[in-house]
Parts: structure tokens; sequence; C-alpha cells
């Protein structure tokens, strides 16, 4: 296996390219981030401000715009621009997939206090999120389907019910996969939910499944492009328009807002900020990226922080064998219990998603990978050959 020599994504991760010294697509995009001057984060502030107003004249004495949140510190941070620094009259809508951690529905409840702001917190029935948990992990190895779907959809139905046309979303996807230039002002589309956020499967695939019938999942129906265009909704990312920084952010959030970290260390990474609007993401859905890709959040979080210069890349390795490889148990068996399924039955499942480019199988039935201190030694011993021979 491959890895970028900047960051620590593996050649085989998501819509990456390297080039030909070996950096990656993501940590390229996010120096050309980098080298945006003052002056130009000034005109993309403008910009932004452009817009907002155009939806507030749009809207006619209604909500300015809605933002996507799920009471995290982006969540804070797109309410505290658009409303405390612009004075915007947002709408915040939140998809409530109703495993949040204490601390994050306490981040989430504390909106509508700290901001003065009307919030909309949409959560569907218990029972059809259990279902959708089991049947999104045996089809495509991810129990979190339910939440990129309905997160990245709830908003847009009520954008279209309520005539909002602005909808606020945060980062962008680009430090991820590198896939846009900032200049391209990426916008939401149903393209890219589709394929990505969503993998491919909509509601259709679900219905008639564990029980599920289309009346369970009505909050899963995608507005139509008619329906779009009838209200004008353009759902915009403010990562386009703002410097990102998270570690900046948050420490802006707890400061102002009091803002609460995971109370207690994630068995998967160090970091304490993100993903507290559902206790799987930085655990069991995290250990199947894993399992089908060969790295997980650590590696994420490592390779952002070493792009931002907050971690040497050696440092980042550290973190990537310390966690990336971590079965969690105090997660694995909360969701478990949660769906009724067996530990036994789970890592047969799982097994079916392993991507035969990283994992084999030894004769003891034992699966092992190439890691990333693997290619190091290569990489070292290549050079040392180099230097032999001249
Ligand atoms: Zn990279």
């Amino acid at each position: 296996m491959n890895y970028c020599r900047k960051c620590l994504y593996p050649e085989i991760a998501v819509n990456l390219i390297y080039d030909d010294e070996g950096i990656c697509s993501a940590c390229r995009v996010a120096e050309d981030i980098d080298n945006i001057s003052e002056q130009e984060w000034k005109d993309r502030e403008k910009k932004f401000i452009q817009i907002l107003e155009k939806g507030r004249k749009k809207s006619n004495g209604g909500y300015d715009c809605i933002i996507a949140v799920g009471g995290g510190k982006d969540s804070y941070w797109q309410t505290y621009i658009v409303k405390e620094v612009y004075g915007f009259n947002p709408l915040l809508v939140t998809y409530h997939g109703n495993n949040f951690l204490p601390e994050g529905q306490a981040n989430l409840d504390r909106m509508r206090e700290v901001f003065n702001v009307d919030h909309l917190i949409f959560g569907p029935g218990v029972d059809s999120l259990i279902k959708l948990n089991r049947l999104g992990f045996k089809k495509m190895g991810d129990m979190n389907w339910h939440n990129h779907a309905g997160i990245d959809i709830l908003p847009m139905i009520i954008a279209v019910k309520y005539r909002i046309p602005i909808v606020v979303w945060g980062e962008i996807p680009w430090d991820v996969s590198g896939m846009f230039s900032p200049d391209d002002y990426v916008k939401y589309n149903k393209r890219m939910v589709l394929e990505h956020d969503m993998r491919g499967f909509t509601l259709h695939d679900m219905i008639g499944e564990e029980g599920l019938e289309a009346k369970d999942l009505i909050w899963l129906n995608m507005p139509t492009d008619e329906e779009f265009a009838d209200v004008g909704v353009e759902g915009i990312y403010i990562g386009n328009f703002f410097s990102w920084d998270p570690n900046k952010q948050v420490k802006l959030m707890i400061d102002k807002y009091k803002w609460e970290p995971s109370r207690q260390p994630f068995e998967r990474t160090y970091r304490r900020m993100s993903n507290l609007d559902d206790m799987h993401e930085n655990g069991i859905h995290d250990y199947m990226k894993y399992i089908k890709f060969g790295y997980g959040r650590a590696s994420d979080h490592a390779s952002k922080d070493i792009r931002l210069g907050y971690m040497t890349r050696q440092q980042g390795i550290e973190m990537v064998k310390k966690y990336d490889h971590v079965k969690p148990r105090r997660d694995l068996e909360r969701w478990l219990e949660y769906v009724n399924m067996t530990e036994e039955e789970f890592d047969r499942i799982a097994d079916t998603f392993r991507d035969s480019r990283v994992w084999t199988k030894n004769k003891q039935g034992e699966w092992s990978k190439d890691n990333i201190w693997d290619f190091e030694k290569r990489i070292n011993l290549e050079v040392d050959n180099k230097k032999d021979s001249l």
C-alpha cells in the first residue's frame, strides 16, 4: 500500500489522486486554501453576505436562511457567523438520529438559548431508526446511513415547505477527498449527496426490508428538481467563504458559549470535539471504515492536524498506531444491544466488506494489512539503496 508523503492517507482512500512527488490531492487542495490571501478571504466573506441578503429579500419577512445543525462546534460557529456577526435571522434545522451523546444533546438544546434562534428538531420513530441501523450495516457496512441521508435531506424538505431559499452548510468536503478547488465554490447538489453521503442508496432500497414501509420513511423523500426550482433553493458551504480551522473555532465557541466537548475519550480517536451527535460515528461506524478501507478517523484527524501545522507527520503516525486498529468495546456493545445483534453476526457481516486490496487472511484465519510504518520503512530503504549505489 502507498501512502501520501505529507499526510497519512492511503492511496486507496476514496477519491484521492497522488502526484509525482507522492503527495495526495487532499494535501494539494489544502495548500491552495493556505495560499488564499487575506484580501481574497475578505472578498469571499462579502460574497457570503450578498448571498444571505439575496435570501432575506426572497424570503420576504420569513427566515433569512436555514442552518443545518447537529449541535456540534461547527453548528455553533455557523450560527455565530450568520446571526451574531451579521445579524441575519436563521431557522436552525436538526435531523435527530436518536444516538446523541448526553453532552451533544445538551449542546444542541442550548442553541436556542445562547443564540435566541428558532430551532426545528426532527426525529424519526425509534423502531424505524433501529431497523435502518441494521439495514445500513448489512447493505453497505454503514449503520449511520440514515444519519447522512437525514442530515442532508431534511433541511431541504423544510426549505421547500417554508419557502426559505438559502440553506447554509458547514465544512466543504475538500479536505477529505481533494475533489474540488476553492475556486469551484461547490454547492449542495443532489448528485453529490446521493453518490457520496448516501453511497448510491435511496429510501427505495430500504422500503420492504426489515418490515420498513414507505410511511416510515417520508422524511427521506428528497424534494424534486421542480420543487427546488420553484423556491430557488440554494445550499451553500460556509467553508467556501471563511478560512476554516476547527481548532481555533472550537476554542472560540467554548470561550463564548461554553460549548462542551466529549466528556470521556473516544475509543478510536484522540479528538474530543467531533461527532457528538452520534455516539457510534467515532466508534463502530468508524471501525467499519477501517475494516473497509484500512484507515480510520485517527488518520483523518491527524491528517487534518498535520496540514494545519498542529502535528508532525511522525506524531500523526503514532496516533494511527494507537487508534486505527481498535475494535471499540464500549461502543460496539451498546450498538449490538440497540439493534439486537450478536457480536458473531456483526463480525461475519463486517468481514464481507473488507477490501481485498487492503486485507489478506492467513492460514489461521487472521486478517492483516500493510501499514503506514511499513511504507515508511520501505521508502527509507529505497533512499538508502540509492545512496549506496551512488
Ligand atoms: Zn496527503
